[in-house]
């Protein structure tokens, strides 16, 4: 549906913002404003299709705030405070109270209201029936059952509210998580436009991911645009305009119309091999979230799945997966892909990946350098689901060709204990007479510095390498990734990046084992040449970004791009490096 652009919007000036582009396309529609920040409550009156999922979200919040308060009654009792304690206890069994629980799941089911408003409403009734009665004791009561509804709700207002922006809307907010980010996705919104984020942040490559045109870093887009506001947005130029005239709305227009054409030309090579013009052939791959993206990974060139981001199961469903979900899922994902491979990521939680199903952690200072990742992975109480999930993977390996990579490795202590515990479900499933692939490659994600750095130590440890280039470019030149007021920083090509890159390649030929990448990087057509040219040879990338590298690939002669390699290696800033890329791609 065109959205309604005629209407007068001429009180208004034309208003052109910059930020960073995060996922290209052309996008015109009315905003949507979206503020995650704000607390108050919503009342929404839901479908019949929805009652089940507010059920589920009322008992998940219900959930996280009985881990909560076991939480605080466990720090009490080393603190010896036993009246507190039991405060907290009496608190607990609120919780689970059928007054309040019960009645809860009645308003949403016979109301069709949303879990908050049913909270709230039941937590009201109960507290008017105590105050109908005069005694002191209840009144206490009445607060405490005031104080529980409050946890659940603030739980139930964390970042897994749903959003449901009308179709064709271009979504304004200040910051969106990965998850929020999938979920517009399903609603089907036209654009979206936040403050925060960078290029790399989980958010734009889900964006990019599900072709949804998309900038964000816009600093303070969200308090200038009104609800309703006609917006353009020019995802490739990191570009948002508000209140265009219709002449600037016609001029998008026919971007959009080029653009289509031009993406259509090249998706022409979708079956022709990535091979160089000197026979060289390069393996492209590509980097998804969700099993639905693996018919978009395959219509667009991909030749297997590079980067199966599995953390995605742990963000947007209801229930921690389990070894048999693993197996399922995976058994479904290598059906799909017709015997091409598929690289599994173990789940690679924290930092901006966050699940509400895992008990939660004390809040972090600085979540990216925290326990994040591998190092969630393996520590108590999440260990065991680490090992569910590489059991799962090891089962499906039997059905088709499966590797499995361990994230944000960051030496061989962490590579062992990883491996350790992959060589014990092995041998569990040995022992069980469950079949699995024995000669299952099992290789790391070059994502930290000092990963890159020994390289050399890790190689011959395992079956393959993939740098990591968003988190390594993060953590090398100490710029968060999806922090728009040091974008400017983030530079792929920086001289340190490429040092660190040709050392991995250099290891990876040492020991005879494949490197690829799979950071955004891959997928720049820019950048993707100097990765050639310095000894990579699988690139893996958001699905839409294959056919413009893969025909970069075809029109390039591997001598040129390993002479550039040679070349930039012995450059010292990027501004060099960047200018020696032109000059060779330029021939
Ligand atoms: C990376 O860090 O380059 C990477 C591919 O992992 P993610 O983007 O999921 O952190
Ligand atoms: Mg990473």
């Amino acid at each position: 549906m065109e959205p309604e652009t005629q209407q007068d919007d001429r009180d208004h000036p034309e208003i052109e913002k910059r930020g960073t582009p995060a996922s290209s396309g052309i996008a015109i529609g009315r905003a949507y404003i979206l503020d995650r920040r704000r607390l108050s409550i919503p009342k929404t009156q839901i479908d019949d299709d929805d009652v089940d999922e507010e059920i589920a979200r009322l008992a998940r919040a219900l959930k996280t705030s009985d881990r909560q308060l076991s939480r605080i009654k466990e720090k009490i009792q080393a603190r010896e405070e036993s009246e507190h304690y039991n405060i907290i206890a009496a608190h607990q069994l609120i919780l689970h109270d059928e007054h309040l629980v019960d009645e809860a799941i009645r308003r949403i089911r016979e109301d069709h209201i949303n879990a908050e408003w049913a909270l709230r409403q039941t937590v009201e009734h109960i507290k008017g029936v105590f105050d109908a009665i005069e005694e002191e004791y209840f009144r206490e009561r009445r607060s405490d059952v005031e104080f529980v509804g409050e946890r659940v709700l603030r739980n139930l207002l964390g970042r897994d509210a749903p959003v449901k922006p009308p179709p064709d809307a271009i979504v304004v907010a200040h910051d969106l998580s990965p998850a929020d980010t999938a979920q517009l996705f399903r609603a089907a919104v036209a654009g979206l436009a936040t403050d925060a984020g960078g290029k790399t942040s989980h958010t734009a490559i889900t964006a990019r991911a599900h072709e949804i045109p998309s900038v964000v870093g816009l600093e303070d887009l969200s308090s200038v645009v009104g609800n309703g506001d006609l917006l353009v947005v020019d995802g490739a130029a990191g570009v948002v305009i508000i209140n265009p005239t219709p002449d600037t709305v016609a001029i998008y227009r026919e971007r959009a119309r080029a653009e289509a054409a031009r993406g259509a030309a090249l998706l022409e090579n979708r079956d022709l091999p990535a091979v160089t013009t000197d026979g060289v052939h390069v393996e492209i791959f590509a980097n998804v979230d969700h099993a639905d993206e693996i018919a978009s990974a395959r219509s667009h060139g991909a030749v297997g799945i590079g980067l199966y981001r599995t953390e995605y199961m742990f963000m947007v469903g209801t229930d921690i997966p389990t070894e048999e979900e693993h197996y399922e899922h995976a058994r479904d994902v290598l059906a799909r892909l017709d015997g091409h491979p598929a690289t599994f990521r173990t789940f690679d939680l924290g930092a901006d990946k966050i699940s509400r199903l895992l008990p939660d952690h004390h809040p972090e200072q600085n979540p990216a350098l925290g326990l994040r990742s591998m190092r969630l992975a393996l520590s108590e109480p999440i260990r065991p689901l680490l090992k569910e999930q590489v059991r799962g993977l090891l089962r499906a390996s039997a059905h088709g060709p499966l590797r499995i990579m361990f994230p944000m490795i960051s030496g061989v202590g962490e590579l062992g204990e990883a491996r350790a515990l992959l060589d014990e479900a092995a041998a569990e499933l040995a022992s069980e007479g469950i079949p699995y692939d024995t000669g299952i490659h099992v290789g790391v994600m070059v994502e930290m510095p000092s990963a890159a750095v020994i390289a050399d130590v890790l190689a011959p440890k395992v079956d393959f390498f993939s740098i990591g280039t968003n988190d390594l470019i993060q953590y090398t030149l100490a710029v968060d990734r999806g922090n728009e007021y040091v974008a400017y920083a983030y530079e792929p090509l920086h001289p340190a990046l490429i040092r660190l890159i040709a050392h991995v390649t250099e290891a990876a030929a040492t020991a005879g084992i494949p490197v690829g990448v799979c950071g955004e990087a891959a997928g720049d057509p820019l950048i993707a040449p100097v990765l050639l040219g310095l000894g990579v040879r699988e690139l893996s990338m958001n699905a839409v970004a294959i056919p413009e590298v893969k025909s970069h690939v075809r029109a390039a002669k591997m001598a040129d791009l390993t002479a550039l390699g040679e070349r930039v290696k012995t450059l010292t800033t990027t501004a060099d490096i960047r200018e020696a890329v032109k000059e060779t791609l330029a021939r």
